[in-house]
């Protein structure tokens, strides 16, 4: 008895494997073409470029100057992407904890700048 629920069971195990491979299967077969136009996409030259700038800019560090806070007067200056200096950022939530974030270099000189005035 028990061992007839047994292989009811592993029958019904097989076939439920059985469907999600099918899926799957089915699923890959699908999204195959995708992968392929993908994969020859990457391989142009001007795909190749873009891909590059974005590792790139990946590489970089980003400037995480909170320039509308520590320096209002010179907001337009931040080069975003070009991190080249770490500071000091004091996070306002919590006092007294300051913190190393990476600079841009002009964001680091309005800053000092700014410190200087203060
Ligand atoms: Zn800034
Ligand atoms: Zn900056």
């Amino acid at each position: 008895m028990s061992d007839g629920k047994d292989t009811e069971l592993a029958d019904a195990l097989a076939e439920v494997g059985r469907k999600v491979g099918q899926t799957i299967t089915d699923l890959l077969a699908r999204i195959r073409p995708a992968f392929d136009a993908i994969a020859e996409a990457a391989n142009r030259p001007d795909v190749r470029a873009v891909r590059e700038r974005a590792e790139q800019v990946v590489r970089r560090r980003p400037c995480l100057c909170f320039c509308l806070r520590a320096h209002p007067d010179d907001r337009g200056i931040c080069e975003a992407l070009d991190a080249v200096v770490t500071g000091r950022s004091k996070a306002e939530m919590l006092r007294d904890f300051d913190f190393d974030v990476p600079l841009c270099a002009p964001c680091a000189a309005a800053r000092a700048a700014r410190q200087f005035a203060e």
